[in-house]
């Protein structure tokens, strides 16, 4: 099969990871989490005191970054933080510093080059329209915020945190916000992508009607 390239796109918690990985192992694909790129730079820059405003030195600090993400593992300058940007708060400094155009450049730039070849599938938030415009399949998962809250809540769970609903549900509406009224690159509907919307959907449903739209456009080329 010719390798071809995915772009997902959607507000957080909608499941975009997840799917990511299994679409990638169905078809063959290499899956990059691009939030947790954003995740990995924000836990940086914050845990060497430098906030997310942007001046002289905010860019040397921004520069003096090295990240990698080799065989499932987010590396910057040579720490492993694969675990800690998981952490709950790791969410919304991710949200604000992301907001920054020179993180952004410097984020895109390393994904298009880490995508240049066919074969990868991206989960984010600008991945239609700015990372990888030419993809053949273009996605934007939705689910209601409330649904989101719920899953997020129990995935929580599972790793042993306890986060009360009110608490989960306001953290996503915030960063719902954040997201979508920044000035660059706000998380949008591309034009170009099918919405699957999996508020009412099981995971395997969800699933399915990926693996169904990929089908479809293959089977057309
Ligand atoms: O996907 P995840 O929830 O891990 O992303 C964390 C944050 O990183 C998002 O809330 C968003 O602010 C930012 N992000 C982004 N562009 C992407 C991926 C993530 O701005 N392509």
């Amino acid at each position: 099969m010719k390798l071809f390239n995915v772009a997902v796109d959607g507000p957080s918690g909608a499941g975009k990871s997840t799917i990511s990985d299994v679409i990638a192992q169905k078809y063959h694909l290499i899956h990059l989490d691009t939030g947790s790129m954003y995740r990995a730079i924000a836990l940086a820059l914050h845990e060497q005191n430098v906030p997310a405003s942007y001046n002289e030195t905010f860019q040397q600090a921004l520069d003096a970054i090295e990240l990698s993400m080799d065989n499932g593992k987010v590396v910057v300058n040579g720490v492993d933080l694969t675990n800690k940007i998981r952490e709950p708060h790791v969410s919304a400094l991710a949200s604000q510093y992301s907001a920054l155009p020179q993180v952004r450049k410097k984020l895109v730039a390393l994904q298009q080059q880490i995508a240049s070849k066919q074969g990868y599938i991206l989960d984010g938030r600008d991945i239609c329209d700015v990372v990888l415009p030419d993809a053949k399949i273009k996605i934007y998962l939705d689910a209601s915020v409330e649904s989101r809250a719920k899953r997020r809540m129990l995935q929580d769970l599972e790793k042993g945190i306890q986060v009360p609903y009110s608490i989960v549900l306001k953290a996503i509406q915030d960063r719902d916000y954040a997201d979508r009224t920044r000035k660059t690159d706000p998380l949008t509907i591309s034009k170009q992508a099918t919405v699957i919307d999996s508020s009412n959907l099981t995971f395997d449903e969800t699933v399915a009607k990926i693996v169904d739209l990929i089908e479809n456009t293959l089977k057309d080329e």
